[in-house]
């Protein structure tokens, strides 16, 4: 456990007046997918060989998006879920389609209380006879989490372990109790959780370096939400500090911000409406671009990128 794993007091963001508590922000009933283009065990072999061995460390995204988020992390010893947006029919059987084994469970972590991320907690935990981790404002916002019998509260800024994995979680500006960002450490592998934030503050930046792979949100392109359908208060509230971070935000960041240490990075929670995976992959690339443009000498390589599809899962990230 490194020193530096330990953080700043906690940065209270509370949830804007009138504001109803889900996630959703665009409509859930069409179903359009595009998968990863490469295939499923892509990208792991060469990940391998770039840390010089395995370590036995999977991440699955199931689901991302305002339809519902959940991934699947696991190690030889430890098997957690974090977030629990999908019904149990669904996680069980998008788990199935993925390959992964439900049994043995250490815990569900969540990162805040939106629907999206939370509705299928009390289901999710009395199936896998799981304990849920949570902020106590997650808690005070979740009115089934006060009945669950086993609930463990962490507070942003202070490390958890569950079972190997060590897990950071980071306050990030969103219209939420108590919304956190997951940092994650196991096996020596370094990963970053970070959707549903309205901007990317010095925090966050700092949680991003380092890692092995960042899962980062890319929710929206502005454009098309601005010309898009949404009302104006829904379209103000995606835009505001506390809502998404849009395609642009990411680019900012991989011009200017991104310390090259990733090996992976996937887009994700899209919205359905207001971006595309091709969109949103390509202003990640172009934005690598110029920061190739800005240090030539560089000898830092490009994430392989991947776009967290909204209704089926991402082929798994090993390391
Ligand atoms: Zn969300
Ligand atoms: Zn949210």
């Amino acid at each position: 456990m490194t020193a530096s794993l330990f953080l700043p007091a906690r940065q209270s963001t509370r949830s804007l007046s009138g504001i109803p508590r889900t996630g959703g922000v665009d409509a859930p009933a069409v179903s359009c997918y595009i998968s990863s283009n490469r295939s499923p065990t892509a990208g792991a072999p060469e990940f391998g060989r770039r840390r010089g061995r395995a370590t036995g460390v999977e991440l699955t995204i199931l689901g991302s998006g305002s339809a519902g988020n959940l991934a699947f992390l696991s190690t030889e010893r430890t098997r957690l879920l974090i977030d629990a947006g999908l019904s149990k029919r669904e996680t069980l059987k998008r788990m199935e389609t993925a390959g992964l084994r439900p049994n043995g469970l250490a815990g569900i972590v969540v990162s805040h209380e939106h629907n999206d991320h939370a509705a299928h907690l009390g289901a999710l935990a009395e199936e896998f006879n799981a304990p849920v981790y949570l902020a106590e404002g997650t808690r005070e916002a979740l009115p089934e989490a006060r009945v669950l019998p086993r609930v463990e509260r962490f507070r942003p800024g202070h490390r958890f372990v569950v079972g190997d994995i060590e897990m950071v979680p980071f306050a990030v500006p969103h219209d939420a109790n108590e919304p956190v960002a997951f940092r994650v450490e196991t096996q020596g592998v370094k990963l970053v959780l970070a959707v549903d934030l309205g901007f990317l503050t010095g925090l966050v930046k700092q949680q991003l370096r380092g890692c092995d792979c960042l899962i980062l949100e890319a929710n929206h392109d502005t454009e098309m939400l601005r010309r898009g359908p949404y009302p104006w208060f829904i379209k103000q509230r995606v835009m505001s500090r506390l809502g998404h971070l849009s395609n642009e935000a990411v680019a900012d960041f991989l011009e200017c911000d991104f310390d090259g240490s990733a090996a992976y990075l996937v887009l994700a929670h899209l919205s359905q409406n207001n971006n595309s995976p091709e969109i949103a992959r390509l202003a990640a690339e172009q934005a690598l671009e110029r920061r190739r443009a800005r240090f030539p000498l560089s000898l830092v390589r490009d994430p392989e990128i991947r776009v967290a599809p909204r209704r089926a899962p991402l082929a798994p990230l090993r390391f």
